[in-house]
């Protein structure tokens, strides 16, 4: 059987290591970025580079976008150069960003009207499963679009989990990443108790991450931590961006997340100290840095 036609819509962190693994399958594929330099090494290894998401998309059954945040998911799939202008009827679009539910609400009306199946598809995982095929998409959507699309996402992932219709994929990747983020900003609040207190960090750390509260999440800040190295993996102010509209989303649900608005509080400063582009465990140096000051200042 042919393989269908693939756009790739942004090549950062995730959507590079998502396309690499799509061309190594032999699937024909268009890659698009905002800033075009990224595209070079994808169009060397036998991608299509397109001009615009339009271009991307006008020649594509499956069209997928991987980028920051709702407005960079507007740029790409709106306007007379996006996606959706270019999009044929009956394509399946996916989108895979972690976005807000208002706006990935709007999109599928707008994939609807233009004829298109739509997916909302954000994933678990971060760059170097990005890189390997092992992702875990989060779905909503109708079954026959997610069966159309299973042969791609099952190189890009190693599990599909169907939640529900529209949305559903989206909700359960903010809820995902609310827990994962208060997680952080707790880990670096208790980095900062433990130094005030003049424990021995090594030791504290194993405790925490050997015991009870030794999540995934807070093994990967403690790693992080431990090896000073901070380079992006996932990018802090993405994380923020989660916590803020995993808040929205609660609130028009009637539900107040105040552990999340407390992250997101630990995360913002963070962000104020120059730590947005870091990996997001160094929110762990913005806490260390605030227990100093008012140490000092005893
Ligand atoms: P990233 O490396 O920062 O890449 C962001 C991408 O968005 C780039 O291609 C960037 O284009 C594009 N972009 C930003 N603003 C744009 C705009 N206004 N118009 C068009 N394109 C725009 O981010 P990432 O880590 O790949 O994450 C992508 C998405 O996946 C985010 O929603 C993130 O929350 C989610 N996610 C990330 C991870 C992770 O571990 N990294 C895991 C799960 C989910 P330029 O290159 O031109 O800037």
């Amino acid at each position: 059987m042919s393989k269908a036609n693939v756009a790739i819509l942004g090549l950062g962190i995730m959507g590079s290591g998502m396309a690499n693994r799509l061309l190594s399958a032999n699937f024909p594929l268009a890659v698009y970025n905002r800033n075009r330099d990224k595209c070079v090494p994808f169009g060397s290894a036998g991608a299509f580079i397109a001009d615009s998401p339009r271009d991307a998309a006008s020649r594509s059954q499956i069209i997928l976008s991987m980028v920051a945040d709702d407005a960079a998911s507007r740029a790409v799939w709106l306007g007379t150069n996006g996606a959706l202008n270019g999009a044929s009827p009956g394509s399946v679009l996916i989108e895979s960003s972690t976005l807000s539910a208002d706006w990935i609400h709007d999109l599928a009306v707008k994939a609807t009207e233009r004829g298109c199946q739509f997916l909302d598809a954000p994933v678990t995982g971060t760059k170097p499963h990005a890189a390997s095929g092992e992702l875990v998409f989060l779905v909503g959507g109708s079954a026959e679009a997610l069966d159309a699309v299973r042969p791609a996402l099952s190189v890009l992932g190693r599990d599909v989990v169907h939640l529900g219709p529209t949305g559903s994929g989206s909700l359960m990747k903010l809820v995902n990443n609310f827990v994962c983020g208060v997680q952080a900003a707790s880990f670096a609040e208790a980095l900062a108790m433990i130094d005030a207190g003049g424990l021995d960090r090594t030791k504290a750390v194993s405790v925490l991450t050997g015991g009870a509260p030794g999540s995934g999440i807070v093994k990967r800040v403690a790693e992080r931590n431990a090896t000073n190295d901070f380079t992006p993996n996932f990018a802090l102010r993405w994380m923020a961006k989660d916590l803020a509209y995993a808040l929205g989303d609660a609130s028009a649900k009637g539900i107040s997340l105040q552990t999340a608005a407390a992250a997101l509080a630990v995360f913002q400063q963070a962000i104020a100290e120059g730590h947005g582009d870091e990996d997001f465990s160094a929110v762990s140096k913005s806490s260390a840095r605030r227990s100093n000051s008012s140490a000092v200042t005893k």
